[in-house]
């Protein structure tokens, strides 16, 4: 079994580099083959750029980033540092995204990851995404420090509620591509703490680490939920709009159709699962 962590900090004194040290000693510990993207270290090239492909491309008039990327990828053109991490995603039985929140996301190197790696062909296409997608047999997972403490993000809370902030990089990233995605990992303000906390907020790590690969994933909308057409809009059947109807909550963070959202929904998987998710 193989690891990938994707880690995006500047410092090695950083609380960021001693929970990615955690993850790598005791995967390490417990057989696993730990792979590092030590994004800044590496000095990730973070934009989307013509110089991604190596030779000619389809349209040099309009420069289309997405479709010439996935021809690159077919015609084996990428460039070197790409094809590298792509290679690392594919031995990869879980990816963990190691970073501090900037600006309710990851940070820009870490984008830049995602824009350049995860792209067409590759990681999705219209006929493989969400359930179908490319990677449903592997895992991933955000772990990441914040500024902000945790009733900061609650629904009352100055910066609202920690699941919608998830929603984008977890439904819209993760999910999308396929991957069953583990609940995630976040360490409230180790900034703004005593060393204590700091160090038993490492050891709760260290813990759940050993059992991570058998923890249920999040649940999300399952695709059979939707009519997957363009007449239909990829939008919900109306018998499963309409079945919906009863429920005291939305179907997810996202389609919450009007509801109240379904209570930590991209936290943990609902125990037992719920109807009309997987
Ligand atoms: C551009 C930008 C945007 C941001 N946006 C947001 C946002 O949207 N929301 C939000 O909440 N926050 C935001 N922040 C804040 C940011 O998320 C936090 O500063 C960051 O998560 C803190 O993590 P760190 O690893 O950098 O902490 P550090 O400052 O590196 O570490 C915290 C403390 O832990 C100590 N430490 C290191 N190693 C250990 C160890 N082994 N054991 C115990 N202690 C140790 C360090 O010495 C330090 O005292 C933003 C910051 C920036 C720069």
């Amino acid at each position: 079994m193989s690891v990938l962590i994707v880690y995006a900090h500047q410092s090695p004194n950083s609380f960021n580099a001693a929970v990615k040290d955690v993850a790598v000693k005791e995967l390490e510990k417990q057989g696993f083959k730990v792979t590092v993207s030590d994004l800044y270290a590496m000095e990730f090239k973070a934009t989307s750029t013509r110089q991604d492909i190596n030779g000619e491309l389809k349209s040099a008039e309009l420069f289309r980033y997405g479709e010439e990327m996935e021809a690159a990828w077919r015609n084996d053109t990428l460039s070197n540092d790409i094809k590298q991490e792509q290679q690392k995603v594919q031995e990869a039985d879980l990816i963990i995204f190691q970073f501090p929140l900037y600006w309710f996301s990851v940070p820009a190197i870490m984008k830049g990851w995602i824009d350049r790696v995860l792209i067409g062909g590759f990681a999705f296409s219209l006929e493989k995404m969400y359930d179908s997608g490319v990677f449903k047999d592997k895992k991933a997972m955000l772990s990441f420090t914040t500024g902000a403490m945790e009733s900061m993000f609650r629904p009352e809370g100055i910066n609202g509620d920690i699941n919608v902030t998830l929603w984008p990089l977890q439904n819209g990233v993760l999910h999308f591509c396929g991957f069953q995605v583990l609940p995630p990992q976040i360490f409230w303000g180790p900034a703004h703490c005593p060393h204590t906390v700091r160090t038993a907020m490492l050891e709760t790590w260290g813990q759940r680490l050993k059992g991570l690969m058998s923890e249920t994933p999040l649940q999300f909308a399952s695709s059979k939920l939707f009519d997957l057409s363009f007449q239909g809009g990829f939008c919900l059947h109306p018998e499963a709009k309409k079945e919906r109807e009863t429920h005291p909550y939305g179907i997810t963070t996202g389609h919450h159709l009007g509801k109240p959202l379904p209570p930590d929904h991209q936290l943990r998987a609902p125990p037992g699962g719920a109807a009309g998710t997987h």
